[in-house]
């Protein structure tokens, strides 16, 4: 299958689910994530329509970044360090990954000397998994509360990498959990947006149920690319 037909199959499924549960396809914003992949594909898929790309390395994202055209926009969805944190706050139009303040801090003082604004979402360790990043849920308030201090960080809402499970009806819980912890904050005022704030959460096996539980942004590699290449 072609990255095009991939897209297209992605595009029919992400309208039918959505459809199916009263929501509009339009508010959903399909991530392909390219980590791994080439150039080549993230051009093709360009060329299919394509415009949202995610990656998960500073480094390789730089290298891309500068080899594509500027209609591409990149969100970040790796752990971000913060010696890392000027690269992030030039490359992306969103970082989906702050999970600490420190790293909000560090993208804030950038850029301030950029003079520019960046659009981030809170990492929430939803399932409080030891190995995962993100922030614990009961802390997400907290951050919020320091970052809307800072004056070119926009906070539009909540990502997750929830514990992983072949049966994605385990997932589904996370993906509530995630939901009703957006709400909650939505009604505390804390995101800029506090009307249609996001939700990133879904990948290539479970993307139909983050759908049915409020995803407005999902993030999609293999379903789209294949398989990602090994590391040479
Ligand atoms: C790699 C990655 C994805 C995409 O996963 P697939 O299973 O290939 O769709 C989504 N989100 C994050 C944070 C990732 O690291």
């Amino acid at each position: 299958m072609s990255i095009a037909n991939n897209l297209n199959t992605i595009h029919q499924s992400i309208n039918q689910t959505a459809l199916a549960c009263d929501r509009a396809p339009s508010s959903i914003k399909l991530i392909a994530v390219s980590k791994r992949h080439s150039i080549a594909s993230i051009k093709e898929a360009m060329a299919a329509g394509q415009y949202y790309f995610g990656e998960n390395y500073i480094q390789e994202a730089a290298e891309k970044r500068h080899s594509i055209d500027d209609a591409a926009k990149f969100h970040f969805i790796g752990h971000v360090q913060s010696n890392k944190a000027k690269l992030a706050a030039e490359l992306f139009s969103m970082v989906e990954t702050v999970d600490r303040l420190k790293l909000a801090k560090a993208l804030n003082k950038h850029l301030l000397t950029l003079d520019r604004k960046l659009d981030i979402l809170i990492q929430v360790n939803i399932g409080e998994d030891p190995k995962k990043s993100g922030v614990p849920p009961e802390n997400a308030g907290a951050l919020l509360k320091h970052i809307r201090t800072l004056s070119q960080i926009r906070p539009m809402g909540l990502m997750t990498i929830p514990p992983f499970s072949s049966d994605t009806e385990k997932t589904r819980i996370y993906f509530r959990d995630l939901s009703n912890l957006g709400k909650e904050l939505a009604k505390q005022e804390l995101f800029s947006d506090n009307s249609r704030f996001e939700l990133s959460m879904g990948m290539s096996q479970d993307f139909k149920t983050a759908i049915e539980e409020g995803a407005t942004i999902i993030r999609i590699g293999t379903a789209i690319f294949g398989d990602r290449p090994e590391i040479a």
